[in-house]
């Protein structure tokens, strides 16, 4: 096992994965920016090392400060978290090449998934059902174009094959606007992505968000543990997570689940990973798949009993998987709450200082935090500022102790989204489960009218 890890990343989840080291015996190095710097998990962690200013490019994107400070703390593996280079196959070929080890899939996975493009494919290739769409990437030949969206029929959405986060995408539901969609796509996608590479796809009306959680170490094993339904979503981000999803059968997840922990096999993956589809009418279409850690791994681990990040951890070691699929079992219901940083109706964000904070607690809530009172909100940074987890043995007692926990929690100083995870979770069609990926927007929408 490692005796020491650096972890290359910030906020809650940088404590996540210092507790699973603290957990394993691991000693913790974390690498923080200057915004950073009074951070808790920084003055908890066995070794602190600054790499740099707080913007991102120079310092959680910086490839090559991260590196020597492995170098000079003598760590062994690198844990890359989610966002930042925990996706970026040229970080994890560096790291490797450096000698250490990263935690997560081989570089050439990452790449494979990494362009979308590429990555469907692959799913089909290996039987995961996908959207149905353009044939790979877009061609120039503007009369090509419009033919292949004939195909697939209006409306249909414009990705960038580099895309992430909820960036590079666009509808479009008539001929006329379609040159131009795809032609802005390309030039953000160039911009953003440093890959103008754009794919077409039917534009699904009403799906639900659901994805499996998968697991695989390097000796052939690879299990799913369930889904989670992420269809509460502004501007295609992910708000509330729940595991498992309302409504749907679970043999149509086992057989979906099945396929997923089939298609790691074939393509050798290995480490945590998570496969999105889009569900609409009783079928799944896969979009993309996830190599790393993702912000809502905690409910499934809620479900399942199993710790995802240790897991990572152990399989980044060599070990083995240490259950088969049948020895994975599913207990009770579990919700989570992003906490953001910013105006609950509007999004805009808001750091700042916390003056108070005040976490919920009981029988079963989990809050994972970094934030504290006193502790100021960098504005680098994504919003999110931690989540509250519950788990209950029925949906119905997990979302009674959620609307507890909302009320328990007092954070001040900053505008939260608390205010709208309150007013969700007593909306009769959330309480009634299986709301589509558009619900959010329209209910906004329609409080914004009154
Ligand atoms: P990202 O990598 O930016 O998260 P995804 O491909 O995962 O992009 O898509 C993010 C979200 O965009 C989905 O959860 C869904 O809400 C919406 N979306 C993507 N593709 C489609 C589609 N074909 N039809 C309808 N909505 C889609």
């Amino acid at each position: 096992m490692f005796k020491k890890i650096l972890i290359a990343n910030r906020g809650e989840i940088a404590l996540r994965v210092q507790r699973a080291c603290r957990e394993l015996g691991i000693k913790a190095v974390v690498v923080y920016s200057e915004a950073d710097r009074e951070a808790k998990y920084v003055k908890l962690a066995d070794e602190a090392v600054c790499i740099g200013p707080a913007p991102s490019a120079q310092s959680y994107l910086n490839m090559p400060a991260i590196i020597s400070a492995a170098e000079v703390t003598d760590a062994e593996a690198i844990h890359p978290g989610y966002g930042f280079l925990s996706e970026n196959a040229d970080f994890a070929e560096r790291v490797e090449k450096s000698g250490f080890v990263f935690i997560g899939p081989s570089p050439e996975s990452i790449r494979l998934m990494g362009d979308k493009v590429s990555a469907k494919q692959a799913m089909k290739a290996a039987g995961v059902p996908t959207v149905p769409g353009s044939d790979g990437a877009l061609p120039d030949d503007p009369a090509e174009i419009k033919r292949i969206a004939r195909a697939i029929g209006y409306p249909v959405i414009i990705k960038a094959a580099g895309g992430g986060g909820g960036r590079g995408m666009r509808v479009v539901h008539t001929e006329a606007a379609l040159l131009h969609a795809v032609q802005t796509t390309k030039s953000e996608a160039a911009a953003a992505f440093n890959n103008p590479e754009v794919y077409m796809e039917k534009f699904l009306q009403n799906p639900r968000h659901i994805e499996i959680q998968v697991l695989a170490d390097q000796h052939r094993n690879a299990v799913y543990l369930f889904e989670r339904d992420c269809s509460m979503q502004r501007r295609h981000q992910k708000v509330i997570e729940e595991a498992p999803a309302p409504g749907i059968a679970r043999r149509l997840i086992d057989r979906i689940g099945e396929r997923c922990a089939a298609a790691c096999k074939k393509i050798g993956y290995r480490g945590a990973g998570t496969f999105e589809f889009l569900y609409e009418n009783g079928e799944f279409y896969f979009i993309e798949m996830n190599t790393r850690v993702q912000v809502e791994h905690p409910v499934t681990e809620m479900i399942t009993g199993v710790d995802i990040v240790r897991q990572q951890i152990l399989i980044a070691a060599g070990e083995k998987l240490p259950f088969t699929q049948r020895q994975i079992q599913l207990r009770g219901h579990a919700i989570e709450c992003r906490l953001n940083a910013e105006h609950p109706y509007t999004f805009t964000p808001s750091p700042g200082r916390i003056t108070a904070w005040h976490a919920p607690g009981g029988p079963g809530v989990r809050v994972d935090s970094h934030i504290y009172a006193g502790y100021c909100v960098p504005p680098n940074y994504d919003s999110m500022i931690g989540k509250i987890i519950v788990h209950g043995d029925t949906r119905e007692q997990a979302l009674a102790r959620m609307r507890g926990a909302l009320a328990e929690v007092v954070i001040e100083g900053i505008q939260t989204n608390v205010p709208l995870h309150r007013e969700l979770m007593v909306d009769a069609n959330f309480e009634a489960g299986g709301t589509n990926i558009h619900y959010l927007e329209s209910w906004l929408a329609q409080r914004e009218r009154g």
